[in-house]
């Protein structure tokens, strides 16, 4: 989709830091991280966010989640505990409105969130 940066990220022409790629989905450091470990993953095909998901993207939803549990292991904060997230709209404070799943661990988390 023009003008969403996640796509452009998915195109590489905006860098991000690549932690994991597959046909379907792309995970990558959030610039601005909250926790030690903090990843974004994304689908590659644009969805505003999750409400936006239909049936057929069941699969991908799943496969979003494994990798976010595959990323937790691979960074080491999967053992002391951690965090998979998404904002979806406004009140949730969405920013970018591409759909992803944030990871964040490293730290102790509070809950509940802001
Ligand atoms: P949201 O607030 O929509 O749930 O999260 C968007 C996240 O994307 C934020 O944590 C923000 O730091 C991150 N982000 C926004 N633009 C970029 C970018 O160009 N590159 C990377 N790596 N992260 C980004
Ligand atoms: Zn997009």
């Amino acid at each position: 989709m023009a003008d969403c940066i996640f796509c452009k990220i998915v195109d590489k022409e905006i860098l991000a830091n690549i932690i994991f790629e597959d046909e379907d989905c792309l995970a990558f450091d959030d610039m601005n991280p909250q926790a030690p470990v903090h990843v974004l993953i994304i689908p590659k095909k644009h969805l505003d966010h999750m409400d936006h998901a239909a049936e057929a993207d069941e699969a991908l939803l799943g496969r979003l989640l494994v990798a976010a549990s595959n990323i937790a292991e691979s960074k080491g904060i999967a053992e002391d505990g951690y965090r998979v997230v998404t904002n979806i709209g406004e009140n949730a404070g969405q920013s970018v409105n591409h759909l992803h799943f944030h990871v964040l661990g490293g730290r102790k988390l509070t809950w509940p969130p802001g």
